[in-house]
């Protein structure tokens, strides 16, 4: 368990960090904008934001992120990816050719619920998370198809189409929480980082 404030660090390459940003200070962290490698050095957590996953990976290479990334997440480096992080941590990307992180045993496929008019909201259940419903707001968000044996689902759409999913300290929604003023998600995160000794599902957290 980390004492102290913890330093929380927002791929701040592209997409929705700030929204990431201001939720993670709410909950008390110190974020950290991460651009370079040396940006990496002394978190206890990172988020992968939503955006756009191929402008991500392409701006992850540029900037010599890959490598320090997978080194500091396969070492247990907590992560959490949401939309487009989620296709960024992916070990396949089953709709297009890329070269995601490859480090979350899952199958996604880009934009699979259609084009941006055809993005919704959907009121989801999430395992873990005390309380009522979490509103979902899906972004042309990819569809997970699958998960490995290691890969726990815990959230899914009515349809039945999975939503959240975690595999040790790698947390991934395929919906955005930092566009709802609900901080759960968020808190859901650093309960998996080993940051806050309360469990969400706490009903007094
Ligand atoms: N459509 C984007 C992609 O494929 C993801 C959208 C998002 O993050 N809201 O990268």
């Amino acid at each position: 368990m980390i004492s102290g404030r913890p330093t929380i660090g927002v791929l701040c390459l592209q997409g929705s960090f700030m929204e990431h940003s201001a939720a993670l200070k709410q909950l008390g962290a110190s974020v950290r904008e991460v651009r370079l490698p040396e940006h990496l050095e002394g978190i206890d957590g990172i988020i992968l934001p939503g955006g756009e996953s191929t402008t991500l990976l392409k701006l992850i290479d540029e900037f010599a992120l890959r490598e320090p990334l997978l080194n500091a997440i396969i070492n247990g480096l907590p992560t959490f990816g949401t939309c487009a992080g989620i296709i960024v941590l992916a070990k396949t990307v089953t709709s297009h050719s890329m070269t995601p992180l490859g480090l979350l045993d899952v199958s996604v496929a880009r934009n699979a619920f259609g084009r941006q008019v055809q993005s919704f909201e959907e009121d989801l259940m999430i395992d873990g998370l005390a309380g009522s419903v979490f509103r979902g707001v899906f972004i042309r968000a990819p569809i997970i198809e699958s998960c490995g044996p290691k890969v726990r689902v815990i959230s899914r759409l009515h349809s039945g189409t999975i939503v959240a999913c975690q595999q040790s300290r790698i947390f991934a929604t395929s919906f955005h929480p930092e566009f709802v003023p609900d901080l759960r998600v968020h808190q859901y995160f650093l309960h998996i980082a080993g940051i806050q000794g309360q469990h969400p599902s706490d009903s007094s957290a």
